[in-house]
């Protein structure tokens, strides 16, 4: 992938009546709770009474970023002249904007424009003060007309501290339009400052005059057609790093103009490592210089992508970028297919998407495009990319989806389907207090391994399994989950343990195969079977049904042997409930740090003892112990070439297998009205 070029190419798309000074609206960093009221006020100066008021509150949206002009701040480099403010940066309003803004319009050949005409009014009412150079200049404080209780009192404003004293008082910004508005009620909250004029009767609303957007759209170099002067001094051509065509103006000061929280900070980071360094620095212009032109297209794709294409894998921030291989998208259809992408990562079934998918003519006519991925953190100011995943076909992202639904269909009843989302929610992933995810980069690898066909080891997914069922088990026998949200723990909390940890095996079991018939695991683990019907089984607690189950997983003899063990475990956790131990003490018995072959031969003694204990050794309970003989003989003697990790998962597969069971039968048993028999029995009663 070469990322400029598509991010050009998508912005090429953009058709021409489109309004340049879109892809520049910036969103607020000020976070607003649900219960909070966001609104926008009015700063406005009056030439007439030469007075200067904050007023007029009006309900805050996204539309009013766009409607008014809300470009966030300069760059501190740059000239202050960007009008509409968020409160936080209000000192920028009452300093050097007003100055900073008259030296814009001076130097961009805009001096005799109205909106320089206002300025040169304002401060021929003594409402500001500018100056000759950049940051000069400051708005009249006391101007400000103030709400009676605190009227002829002295106004100053404490830049550092970022506050604004009204006599001896000090108020936060917020906290000084709440006081300039009298408005007492702190879940309103003002996090937008417009400022106006106000002449004969009118209030004219600066950032929405046609001189100041044509300013704006000079500054960065967005001019519309007729607008732009020819840059006659350059003479000088150089070749366009995306275009690769010899141009006039090619330059890599535009980069400069990008987002800080874009798409475009990947190329310009990535590339300004390469530059060459000279005596006088380094030399940006070789290494990514760019034409106007293409400027223009990264600028207009830049926001589409911030638009479009932006969806969400792993609760990480990504962009999903379609490339088509033979034929060029249109500018319609292309956030379809975004949206469907991200569908992927967020229905609850693999087949549901391929309904959809499938039911899409357009997708289904050119399925030949592929998929980048890129995942990322942005806090505002800096752009980390986590994962890019890059030349993802299509039909390799169908296959997916196809081959998911097959496995987890197998699992049935056992499991209720199984999407690409899912896999986030079996990896633990540790969350910091702030709720940063610190080991995501484990899902995102999964994740990668998948799209991209990279081996990825089995015994990585035997040690992801042990440590899910260890750390989500550990956490719900708290009183309160702290920590691995991502597993969805809440779903099983308190008492649900069996569930989570049926949850936890089957869609491990389902991975596995996933990643075993996309030939991507470094050795095969279960044995291809024949016949892979799904069968319609009324009884899944039947010796036949279970010795079915395990050959259509393809599960080698000690894996079945294990399987077993883990269903007489389930049958003494049972047992234990039933004598009212709820926690089930048994699993405590079993090791997810990983268990050894005789550590194993251990626990299977511990087993037997206490269905012994529980005078639970009847017909079933012994034939379980004759299947785990039947599939491993006399454990001691045997070489046994499954994992410490893989045991563990085993073990719980045959558990998982046993909740299931139950719990179907159970619910087949109510299905057949039998009232005295559904739910009746306290083992099953834990079931929802
Ligand atoms: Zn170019």
């Amino acid at each position: 992938m070469n990322l400029p070029q598509l991010t050009a190419y998508l912005g090429s798309l953009v058709p021409a009546d489109h309004d340049p000074l879109e892809a520049k609206v910036k969103s607020l960093k000020t976070k607003i709770k649900s219960e909070e009221r966001p609104y926008a006020v009015f700063l406005t100066f009056d030439l007439e009474r030469q007075s200067i008021r904050i007023e007029d509150p009006i309900p805050f949206s996204k539309d009013i970023l766009y409607e008014y002009g809300y470009f966030g701040n300069n760059d501190a480099a740059q000239l202050q002249s960007y009008l509409v403010r968020e409160v936080e940066s209000l000192h920028y309003l009452l300093t050097s904007v007003w100055n900073d803004l008259r030296l814009a319009l001076q130097k961009h050949n805009m001096g005799d424009s109205r909106l320089s005409k206002w300025i040169e009014e304002m401060e021929a009412s003594e409402l500001l003060v500018t100056g000759n150079k950049k940051g000069r200049g400051k708005v009249c404080l006391d101007r400000f007309q103030l709400p009676g209780s605190l009227e002829g009192k002295s106004v100053t404003l404490q830049k550092e501290n970022r506050v604004i004293c009204i006599g001896s008082q000090k108020f936060k910004y917020e906290a000084f339009v709440h006081a300039m508005l009298e408005h007492e009620n702190k879940k309103d909250r003002f996090v937008l400052v417009i400022p106006a004029v106000f002449e004969q009767g009118v209030r004219i609303v600066l950032s929405q005059h046609e001189d100041y957007r044509k300013l704006v759209r000079k500054i960065n170099n967005l001019e519309l057609p007729e607008e732009r002067e020819e840059d006659s001094h350059s003479s000088e051509q150089r070749v366009c790093y995306v275009c690769q065509q010899l141009k006039p103006s090619v330059k890599s000061e535009y980069t400069t103009k990008f987002s800080r929280t874009g798409i475009n900070k990947v190329f310009t980071t990535t590339t300004i490592n390469s530059a060459r360094y000279k005596t006088d620095g380094y030399s940006y212009d070789d290494a990514y210089a760019i034409c106007l032109e293409c400027y223009r297209h990264l600028v207009n794709g830049e926001a589409l992508i911030e638009k479009r294409f932006k969806g969400s894998i792993a609760r990480e921030s990504a962009f999903f970028l379609p490339e088509g291989l033979f034929e060029p998208f249109d500018y319609d259809s292309i956030g379809r297919i975004k949206d469907r992408l991200d569908f992927a990562f967020q229905c609850k079934e693999a087949g549901e998407w391929l309904e959809m998918v499938e039911a899409d003519a357009e997708w289904m006519q050119h399925p030949y495009f592929t998929i980048h991925i890129i995942v990322y953190r942005t806090d505002g100011t800096s752009f980390t990319v986590l994962e890019t995943i890059e030349d993802v076909p299509a039909l390799r992202f169908m296959q997916i989806m196809k081959t998911i639904r097959q496995a987890s269909g197998q699992l049935k009843p056992f499991l209720q389907g199984m999407s690409l989302g899912n896999i986030y929610r079996m990896v633990p992933i540790r969350e910091t207090k702030k709720g940063e995810q610190v080991n995501v980069g484990r899902v995102l690898s999964l994740y990668k391994a998948l799209f991209s066909g990279y081996r990825i080891r089995s015994e990585t997914l035997f040690d992801y399994a042990s440590e899910a069922l260890d750390k989500g088990i550990l956490q719900l026998s708290k009183e309160k989950i702290d920590n691995y949200r991502n597993m969805g723990l809440d779903e099983y909390h308190p008492d649900k343990v069996d569930f989570f940890i049926q949850r936890m095996a089957m869609q491990y079991l389902a991975l596995i195969q996933v990643f075993q018939q996309l030939a991507i695991l470094d050795r095969p683990v279960f044995t291809p079977s024949f016949g892979t019907e799904e069968q319609d089984m009324q009884l899944y607690d039947s010796v036949e049904a279970v010795e079915q189950f395990l050959d259509r997983q393809g599960f080698s003899s000690e894996a079945k042997a294990l399987f077993y063990l883990g269903c007489m475990i389930h049958r003494v956790g049972v047992e234990q409930y039933k004598k009212g131990h709820k926690t089930k003490p048994v699993l405590k018995k079993i090791h997810f740090q990983g268990m050894s072959a005789s550590e194993v031969y251990r626990l299977y003694y511990d087993v037997l003892d206490k269905l012994r204990q529980y005078d639970a050794f009847d017909r079933y309970s012994e034939t379980l112990i004759e299947g785990f003989h039947r599939h491993c003989g006399i454990l001691k003697e045997r070489e046994w070439p499954l994992s410490d990790h893989a045991n563990v998962f085993y073990i719980m597969s045959g558990y998982a297998y046993q909740v299931g069971a139950l719990a179907s039968h159970n619910k087949g048993r109510k299905q057949d009205g039998d009232p005295t028999e559904s739910g009746a029995d306290p083992a099953i009663a834990q079931l929802p």
